[in-house]
């Protein structure tokens, strides 16, 4: 019997399987306008784990996952009149219809990956607005929700069990509500059914209310009933999901039926990526697409969620990935050396141990850590061959690795048995470059051969033996040492750090290049290891200039990407150019004059001033010599000033601010900051700037420019010292 956590009881507790009965599962599903991260999709694997238990054991299961279109992934963005997928659609000059489409193909291409078992229904919101209005009226005739011109608001102060999910309860909120809170509302936590449509909209729909489009709870709760009917089992989703969507969704649902609507809610933990939530305006996201790019089987990441109780977060990195794939492999390859002893069986195993024991483990609220090593334990164990290869079968039915080839590989590697038999025979008339040429094909398809003392066998590649596997990256900059303050090889190190937008890179890269003549220089790169323009380019390049890449295992955030180079930094000056720039000039020597002044900290192409922290403005015009800091764009000090100055603050993922921040830090140590005079280089577009939608830019900026202030405005007395 299946027992899962319920969040809202806190208990562990039985799922109802009585006989004859569907399961009944819902489970919140993507918000397409975008890929999904490894996050979301840690999530859809608790649920279908919980599923594969469920039918394994004997149970019809009904599976509602709704796939959120239009783009209310945020409540609080929603109430604000902004959606995602519109906001999506305007950037990539497509209509929201486009967008979702794509990004729900890819979404279900991305479960077929993981082996996640289909949903029965994938039901879309925009195909459900009838049913929501109705739910919605329904709310509004009972009295639990009010109109104020066109919007629909939920009133939860009708609604006494508002915050049981999450503990949120009534005083709290009011507490925590924010400033900006619409002036329509009744209380500052009711929350939003409809929305009246603004102008010029196009995403909306008619309704008696005027034309508008829905809340994003409305939608769960409406597309719950139509698929699973008043009453369900299970509801799942990930831990942000309790508050505030699944809190809104008990309070419309319930309020509409007046009874119990789900039996147990099941939330799974964040997937973490740099310590922090897994997402995508952190920039710390991985996609099932960035592990093909990188040749990782993504049934690895199946592997690495089982390791760890859904419940418990997990921090994903590259490496950890890199050795689920390498278990994965093994497991594998041990499983073909069973099959290769019992090719043929078929015997079916009843009440045995090993599977009772399985079956009690991972039913004990999905402790598939434990199913995992007694997948192991049976493959080490004095079993007969033929048993082993039979539980294997049945665990892999929930665990789902393909563990036991499928028909493909078994013709694949049928293959390659044929071709090590050619091979074996030209060894034998001592055709050696006929053989090789054979174990070469058979090494194209992944495969290596291994002559042993019982014969020839065949394993898997593992991925450290791949090309990708064999370059060195890097997730943290603890992982690296300081190079030495005190020692210079070269007299200017210029850092770049590559983003999605390698062309642009490439044309700074090439600018240093062509202009830098005469200084000894270095070149320092940082890159995703999964983009392969780059080093096709570099490999372009004079091999006699100093460039060096540092891969990073993924889109690291700024403060962490810039402290990797100016740790890895060999030159006496430092100069960071924003990739957006061009030179036209030799920027090194001038720079390398201005910071002969050793009281001058930094120096640049273009200099700030303030007189308050909070408004900035170009020092140049203002005809100042010394600034209060130096923009990114083109950003100079001696290497060695770290020594006093420290490394940059690794908290400014985005990187707006973080020059001001920097800036000030040499400040605090006395240092003067001064601009170098016709420095001359051309900005282009900042395309990681331009690629933000409004919404985003705004908060990503506001968090930096908050981040800045809290430490700096307690130090009043760094603008005085230079007015
Ligand atoms: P979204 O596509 O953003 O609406 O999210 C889909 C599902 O993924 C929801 O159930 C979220 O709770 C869940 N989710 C979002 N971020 C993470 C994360 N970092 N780790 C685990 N689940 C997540
Ligand atoms: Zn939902």
């Amino acid at each position: 019997m299946l027992r899962l956590y319920d969040t809202l009881t806190g208990t562990v507790k039985p799922v109802n399987t009585t006989e004859n009965r569907d399961v009944k599962i819902y489970t919140c599903g993507p918000t397409v306008y975008r890929e999904s991260h490894l996050g979301n999709l840690r999530s859809y694997l608790m649920a279908d784990w919980i599923k594969r238990i469920l039918i394994n054991n004997g149970s019809t299961v009904i599976h509602v996952k709704n796939i959120t279109d239009v783009g209310h992934m945020r409540q609080e963005l929603l109430e604000r009149g902004e959606d995602k997928v519109i906001a999506a659609a305007i950037k990539e000059g497509k209509t929201p219809k486009e967008i979702s489409e794509y990004y729900t193909n890819i979404f279900f291409e991305d479960e077929l990956a993981l082996n996640i078992l289909q949903a029965d229904h994938y039901p879309k919101a925009t195909d459900h607005i009838n049913e929501m209005l109705s739910l919605i009226e329904s709310l509004v005739y009972k009295g639990y929700a009010y109109e104020v011109e066109g919007n629909i608001y939920y009133d939860i102060s009708k609604f006494p069990n508002y915050g049981a999910l999450s503990g949120n309860i009534y005083s709290n909120l009011i507490k925590g509500s924010r400033t900006e809170v619409d002036k329509n509302k009744h209380h500052p936590q009711d929350f939003t059914l409809w929305k009246s449509a603004e102008k010029g909209r196009t995403l909306k729909w008619p309704s008696k209310w005027g034309d508008g489009f829905p809340g994003w709870h409305i939608e769960c709760s409406a597309m719950s009933f139509k698929y699973l009917g008043d009453q369900f089992d299970i509801h799942t989703g990930g831990v942000d999901n309790i508050f505030p969507h699944h809190e809104g969704e008990i309070a419309q649902s319930e309020s509409y039926t007046g009874g119990k609507v789900v039996d147990m809610w099941v939330h799974g933990a964040h997937l973490l990526s740099d310590g922090i939530k897994m997402s995508k305006s952190e920039g710390n996201s991985y996609t099932i697409q960035t592990l093909n790019e990188l040749n990782i089987d993504p049934l690895a990441f199946r592997y690495l969620c089982a390791t760890t109780k859904y419940r418990n977060r997990l921090n994903f990195s590259l490496n950890s990935i890199k050795s689920s794939q390498r278990a994965l492999q093994r497991l594998k390859n041990r499983i073909r050396l069973i099959r290769n002893q019992e090719p043929n069986n078929s015997e079916t195993l009843n009440n045995n141990s090993w599977l009772g024991e399985f079956n009690a483990k991972i039913s004990n609220d999905l402790d598939l850590a434990t199913g995992l090593s007694l997948t192991w334990k049976v493959i080490k164990s004095e079993i007969p061959s033929r048993y082993k290869l039979q539980l294997i079968k049945e665990f892999d039915k929930v665990l789902g690795l393909n563990l036991v080839p499928d028909q493909i590989n078994q013709t694949i590697e049928s293959n390659i048995y044929s071709k090590i038999e050619i091979r074996s025979n030209f060894k034998t008339s001592e055709e050696f470059n006929k053989a090789d040429a054979h174990r070469q094909s058979i090494q194209d398809l992944g495969y290596v051969v291994e002559d042993t003392p019982e014969g020839t066998t065949i394993r898997e590649q593992f991925y450290s033996e791949t090309e990708f596997g064999k370059l060195e990256s890097i997730s943290s900059s603890s992982e690296l040492s300081q190079y030495p303050l005190n020692t210079n090889k070269y007299d200017v190190t210029f850092c770049l750090a590559g983003s999605d937008f390698t062309s642009d890179l490439i044309r700074c890269i090439n600018s240093i290049i062509n202009f830098t003549q005469t200084t000894s220089y270095q070149i320092l790169v940082l890159n995703k290891i999964s983009n392969p323009e780059l080093p096709k380019f570099i490999k372009s390049i004079d091999q006699k200039i100093n460039i060096k890449v540092i891969n990073t295992d993924h889109g690291l955030g700024e403060g962490t990407s810039k402290n990797i180079l100016l740790k890895s930094s060999e030159g006496s000056i430092i100069i960071l150019l924003d990739t957006s720039v061009e030179l036209t000039t030799d920027i090194s020597k001038p720079i390398s004059t201005t910071l002969m002044d050793q009281s001058v900290g930094i120096t640049g192409a273009f200099g700030l001033k303030t007189t308050d922290m909070h408004h900035f403005y170009d020092g140049a015009n203002e005809n100042v010599k010394e600034m209060d800091a130096i923009q990114s764009y083109c950003f100079a000090f001696r290497r060695k000033s770290i020594q006093t100055v420290g490394l940059m603050r690794e908290t400014f993922r985005f990187y707006r601010h973080l020059d001001l921040d920097y800036s000030f830090q040499f400040k605090s140590k006395g240092y003067k900051i001064v601009e170098t005079p016709n420095l001359s280089l051309i900005r282009h577009k900042h395309r990681i700037w331009e690629s933000l939608p409004d919404y985003q830019r705004d908060k990503l900026s506001q968090t930096n420019y908050k981040k800045f202030l809290e430490k700096w405005q307690k130090h009043p007395e760094l603008l005085e010292a230079n007015q």
